[in-house]
C-alpha cells in the first residue's frame, strides 16, 4: 500500500496590507516531512510517499499566484506518486488567497481528482480553521488540534494517521459530518488552557469513544478573515453517520450555549492603562500586532509609549520590547549606528518613532539597541519571540527586564512559565482584539458577536 504525505499551512488576516509570497512559505520534504508525519513502526507494511509541506509564519492573504503554484506542483507530485491508496494531509485551514472563496476546499478537491474516489484522504487541521462542506465531504477523516495554544501537533497528526491505516487495513471506510457554530472569537478568548474551553476539549475524547464516532472535534475557526466561509463547527470523524451527527450536534450546542463565558485569558486593557498601573515585573502581550495571529509585526505603538514616558532618559526601569520587523532600520543601522527611525515600515501602520541609541549590535538577523533602559530587538524579517531558545540565541535574559514586551495574543508555553505578571495590551493592528470594531462586510450573517445586525 502507498500513501502520499503533504499539505499546504498557513493563517491569513484579511486586515493585514501585506500580501504573502514565494519566499514566506518553508517547504518541508522528503525525510523531514516523513519524521513530521510521525512515520514509524505503525505503518509497517504501508509505503510513506513525502511529497511536500508548505507553511509560513501567519500573515496576509496568500498572493493568488503562490497557491496556484502550490496547488500545481502537490497535484503533479502526487500524479507522478500514482497508484496510491490514501493520502495524509497536514493542513491549517485559514488560507485566504483574494478571489477564491475556499482555498483549503480547492486543494482537497484537486487533491481527490488525482487519487480517484477509492483512496482513503486523511487530513490533520489547526482547530482555527475555516471548515467547509466541500472539505469534510473530500477528505474521509478529519482531526485538529485540541489545545490553544497548541501544543498537541504530533498527537494530532497520528490521530489523522490511525485513522487512515485502520481504513486502509481493511476497517469500515469513515466520513466526516459538520456542523457550523455562527460564533467567531479570537485565539486568546477561546484559549484551552481556561474554561469554557477547557473543559469543552476535554469532552472530546468521550465522543470518540461512542460507537461509529472515530475522532470529535470543536474547530473555533479564524476570527481576523472576514470571508464567506469564516465560521467556527464542530467537525466529526465517523462510520455511522446518525452517531456522527448527534455528536457534531451536542459539541455545536456546547459551545454556543457558553459563548458568553469566552474573554480573553490574561488580564486586558489599553495600553496606557497597562503601563500607567505596572507593578512588579511584567510581560505585556501586544497583541494588535501579532505576528503569529496574521499582524505586520512592525508596529512600535508600545516603543513609542514607553518613549513618551521617559524609559529612554532613565535605566531605573528595564524594558525589553522583542521584536519590531524593521528591515530597513536594522540596514540603516548597519551603516550608521547613531539614529533610527522605526514603526510600520512593512505597512502594518501606526507611528514612526525616531531615537539616538546608546549602543548597537547584530546578531542573527537582527539589530539590538538599548537606549536607556529600553533594550530593543530590531529584526530582518517578521518573526516572534515566543520560546526561551529565541532569547538565548541573542544572548538575552527576559528575567532581567521588568517590562517584557511581545508581539503575542496568548502567551507561549515557555513564557507562561515566566514569573511575572502576564497581561495583554489592547492594541492596533492587524489582528485588533476589538472584534465587533472589525470590518464586517463578508461572514455569514449573523456571527456572534459582531454587530450590525440585529441578531445580538
Ligand atoms: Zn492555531
Amino acid at each position: 500500500m502507498r500513501v502520499a504525505i503533504g499539505g499546504i499551512h498557513t493563517e491569513c488576516s484579511t486586515y493585514s496590507p501585506l500580501l504573502q509570497v514565494a519566499g514566506d512559505f518553508t517547504r518541508t520534504e522528503g525525510q523531514a516531512l516523513l519524521d513530521m508525519a510521525g512515520v514509524g513502526q505503525e505503518w509497517h507494511g504501508v509505503e510513506a510517499v513525502p511529497i511536500f509541506h508548505d507553511r509560513s509564519i501567519p500573515g496576509g492573504p496568500v498572493s493568488p499566484e503562490v497557491f496556484a503554484a502550490q496547488c500545481d506542483e502537490f497535484c503533479a507530485r502526487l500524479r507522478a506518486a500514482l497508484p496510491l491508496d490514501g493520502v495524509l494531509l497536514i493542513m491549517h485551514g485559514a488560507y485566504f488567497v483574494p478571489g477564491i472563496d475556499d482555498p483549503e476546499g480547492d486543494f482537497v478537491r484537486a487533491v481527490r481528482e488525482v487519487v480517484g474516489p477509492q483512496a482513503i484522504i486523511s487530513s490533520a487541521w489547526d482547530l482555527h480553521g475555516q471548515i467547509t462542506e466541500t472539505i469534510v465531504r473530500t477528505v474521509d477523516a478529519f482531526a485538529a488540534y485540541r489545545t490553544a495554544p497548541h501544543v498537541d501537533q504530533p498527537q494530532t497528526r497520528a490521530r489523522a494517521a490511525r485513522m487512515l491505516l485502520e481504513a486502509l487495513r481493511g476497517g469500515p471506510r469513515p466520513m466526516v459530518v459538520r456542523r457550523a457554530i455562527p460564533l467567531l472569537v479570537s485565539g486568546e478568548m477561546s484559549s484551552t488552557f481556561v474554561e469554557p474551553c477547557q473543559s469543552l476539549y476535554a469532552s472530546l475524547p468521550g465522543y470518540d469513544a461512542r460507537p461509529g464516532i472515530s475522532d470529535a472535534n470543536l474547530m473555533i475557526g479564524y476570527v481576523w478573515a472576514d470571508s464567506p466561509r469564516a465560521t467556527a463547527a464542530a467537525v466529526v470523524t465517523c462510520t455511522e453517520r446518525e452517531a456522527g451527527e448527534a455528536a457534531a450536534d451536542e459539541i455545536a450546542a456546547a459551545y454556543w450555549a457558553r459563548r458568553d463565558e469566552l474573554r480573553p485569558d490574561m488580564y486586558s486593557a489599553p495600553l496606557d492603562t497597562l503601563l500607567d498601573g505596572l507593578s512588579g515585573p511584567t510581560i505585556l502581550a501586544d497583541s494588535g500586532d501579532n505576528p503569529t495571529a496574521g499582524a505586520v509585526g512592525d508596529r512600535a505603538d508600545v516603543l513609542e509609549a514607553l518613549l513618551a514616558r521617559g524609559w529612554c532618559e532613565t535605566s531605573a526601569k528595564r524594558a525589553m520590547i522583542v521584536g519590531i520587523a524593521a528591515p530597513r532600520a536594522v540596514a540603516d543601522l548597519r551603516r550608521d549606528g547613531t539614529g533610527l527611525t522605526v514603526g510600520g515600515e512593512l505597512g502594518g501602520g501606526g507611528p514612526r518613532v525616531t531615537l539616538r541609541p546608546d549602543s548597537v549590535r547584530f546578531a542573527r538577523e537582527t539589530a539590538i539597541v538599548t537606549c536607556g533602559g529600553i533594550t530593543l530587538v530590531l529584526t530582518e524579517k517578521r518573526r516572534p519571540f515566543h520560546d526561551l531558545a529565541d532569547f538565548a540565541a541573542l544572548d538575552l535574559d527576559p528575567l532581567a527586564a521588568d517590562l517584557l514586551v511581545v508581539k503575542s495574543g496568548y502567551l507561549s508555553p515557555d513564557l507562561r512559565q515566566l514569573s511575572m505578571r502576564q497581561v495583554m495590551a489592547l492594541t492596533e493592528g492587524a489582528v485588533s482584539q476589538d472584534l465587533t470594531g472589525l470590518e464586517n462586510a463578508h461572514r455569514p450573517r449573523p456571527t456572534w458577536p459582531f454587530k450590525s445586525f440585529d441578531f445580538i
